[in-house]
């Protein structure tokens, strides 16, 4: 239980890797606000699954890249938890495609599900994480806003730029005790990835030395490590969760 008592709002919750966020950071004591864009069902499935008589696991519809969602979200995990302690920014698009083809939407609707969504639920949850000098924000990069990619020039922009916000917001929120820190998956089971065919996917898998691709879990863990005490001297960084392909 190592955010026994703790608050949470996690983005794009109902399946993937937040999913897996959601219930890593439940099953160790802490109360959740997730969001979800569209998926009723699954919300009302996982508030189910996860809640407890101690830990609190709601959904709330909102859509990323609105800030005036991500203000009633803060507000609505205000209102019911009474607090928030921990931000994880995970909610994220893909729209590939060569930069010849790619239109004006597939750039702007990824730089907003992905970039500016970081931007609107930092920017809300700012007062109350600088009037309890206490908080944990966590945004989920990639690989590839490392080392870029083909065919991916709008995602790999919104994640390097997630990586430059994360430390510009270390730099900035360090004396409020506001650790900002990002995790940089690399290829993760999940629907985002199910698009790849095996010839891709084998490619892949030959530049990983660990020879698997990742599970969501894998992913979760380095965020709840991220959100607790274990990590408190550490801010500013890109834990890559890659099976040591970047390396
Ligand atoms: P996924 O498609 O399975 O899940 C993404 C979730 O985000 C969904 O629940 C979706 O509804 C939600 N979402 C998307 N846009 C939203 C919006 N505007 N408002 C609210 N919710 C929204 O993908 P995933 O693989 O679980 O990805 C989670 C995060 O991890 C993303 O930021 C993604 O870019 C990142 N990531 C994934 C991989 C991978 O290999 N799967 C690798 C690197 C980074």
């Amino acid at each position: 239980m190592k955010l026994l008592n703790k608050r949470a709002i996690v983005t794009g919750g109902t399946r993937g890797i937040g999913r897996a966020i959601v219930s890593e950071l439940a099953n160790n004591g802490c109360s959740v606000v997730f969001t979800y864009f569209s998926s009723e069902d699954s919300a009302k499935n996982l508030e189910k699954e996860l809640s407890t008589e101690t830990v609190k696991v709601l959904g709330f519809k909102a859509d990323a890249s609105s800030f005036s969602a991500a203000e009633e979200t803060v507000k609505y995990a205000l209102d019911k938890l009474g607090g928030v302690d921990i931000l994880v920014n995970n909610a994220g698009i893909t729209k590939d495609t060569l930069l010849l083809r790619m239109s004006e939407s597939d750039f702007d609707s990824v730089i907003n599900s992905n970039l500016k969504s970081v931007f609107n639920y930092t920017k809300a949850i700012l007062k109350p994480m600088l009037g309890q000098r206490f908080g944990k924000i966590i945004n989920i990069s990639s690989v590839v806003g490392i080392i870029g990619n083909a065919g991916q020039a709008n995602y790999v922009a919104s994640k390097a730029g997630v990586i430059g916000f994360t430390k510009s917001n270390a730099k900035e929120l360090s004396s409020r005790n506001i650790n900002v820190n990002a995790v940089a998956p690399g290829f993760i089971e999940t629907d985002m990835t199910d698009k790849l065919n095996e010839q891709q996917k084998e490619a892949i898998l030959a530049n990983v030395p660990l020879k698997r691709l990742g599970k969501p879990e894998d992913v979760a863990k380095a965020v709840l490590f991220l959100s607790s005490a274990d990590s408190d001297y550490i801010t500013g960084q890109v834990l890559t969760v890659d099976g040591g392909m970047v390396m």
